[in-house]
């Protein structure tokens, strides 16, 4: 009857979200033991410019290495870190390892390249914020240039006065900012005018897959042209195809980040495409093995 088909339905309902909130209440519990764990590893992400080839920086995203899990993406716990404010620790967390592994290989003779690290939406309001960035630059002897900080878009329509003074001062110091997820948003267009950035980070996804559609390649070219006019360099983020990529660079963005280059590495391939940048510069076959990852 109908009647036992809707109670099926809420039965159903009744347990998915039973399993859901199983599973938020045990990253909970599990978050603090696995901070001072070593649970949680950046994986490295390869930005290149795709008309000479080189490697030109990389995105530290977070990975949770859980001992029965294994790797958790970053959308399973990050939005549970936001509310609960956890991500701060976390975060701090992050920037520290980047910061060892930059002093490590500085210290092994390897070529370095900026890592951009994400800076959450609660981070930016923290008053410690751009000091605690500093003393970790400062405690591992990193030049400011060494380390960019990825704030997504949305965040700047928050409490803009807020964040266009922590931004401002950090880009004093001589960090970079880029501005993370541009284009998700609905006050792009004119924020750019008011808000300091040094690169904006365009996501190919949020185009659709239809990137050869000709209104999203308009929006793309109308985006890059918008940029130049304003001195900003675009680097677009989630280049998945060949095609992708030949059309960015067509119309004049040539920074990138994908799929097609690369997906998140492991720190050991990455360490390996700094040494490969060392003996021959430019993009390999190599390379792009890491696809199949
Ligand atoms: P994001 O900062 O915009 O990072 C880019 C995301 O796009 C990453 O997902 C990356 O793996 C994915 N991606 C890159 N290229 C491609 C592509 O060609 N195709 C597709 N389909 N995806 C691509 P990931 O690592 O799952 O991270 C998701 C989001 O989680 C990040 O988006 C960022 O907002 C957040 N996140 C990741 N790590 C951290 C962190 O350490 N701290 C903070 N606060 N947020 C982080
Ligand atoms: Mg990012
Ligand atoms: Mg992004
Ligand atoms: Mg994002």
């Amino acid at each position: 009857s109908i009647k036992d088909s809707y109670g099926k339905r809420y039965a159903w309902y009744d347990d998915s979200m039973r399993a859901t909130m199983l599973e938020q209440q045990e990253i909970l519990n599990e978050m603090e033991f696995a901070l001072k764990d070593g649970q949680f590893v950046p994986y490295f992400q390869p930005q290149y410019n795709y008309e000479n080839g080189n490697l030109i920086g990389a995105e530290a995203l977070v990975r949770w290495e859980h001992p029965r899990k294994g790797a958790i993406l970053p959308c399973k716990f990050i939005p549970l870190f936001e509310r609960n404010g956890f991500i701060s620790r976390m975060d701090e967390y992050m920037w520290e390892q980047v910061c060892i592994l930059l002093e490590n290989w500085r210290d092994e003779g390897l070529p370095l390249v900026p890592i951009s690290v994400n800076v959450s939406r609660r981070d930016i309001y923290n008053p410690h914020l751009v000091e605690n960035i500093l003393n970790l630059l400062h405690k591992y002897n990193l030049s400011h240039e060494l380390l960019h900080l990825e704030i997504t878009e949305s965040a700047y329509t928050q409490n803009a006065e807020q964040l266009v003074n922590t931004v401002n001062l950090l880009r004093k110091h001589g960090l970079e900012v880029h501005m993370d997820d541009f284009g998700s948003g609905y006050s792009s267009l004119n924020m750019l005018q008011n808000v300091p950035v040094d690169i904006l980070k365009l996501d190919m996804r949020f185009l659709g897959n239809d990137y050869k559609n000709e209104r999203s390649g308009n929006v793309l070219n109308a985006v890059v042209r918008m940029a130049t006019a304003l001195r900003l360099p675009v680097l677009a983020e989630g280049v998945e195809t060949k095609e992708q990529a030949d059309f960015l660079k067509s119309i004049g963005c040539l920074l990138m980040q994908g799929y097609f280059f690369s997906r998140p590495i492991k720190v050991e391939n990455f360490e390996a495409l700094l040494k490969n940048k060392q003996t021959n510069s430019g993009l390999t076959e190599n390379n792009l093995e890491s696809i199949e990852n």
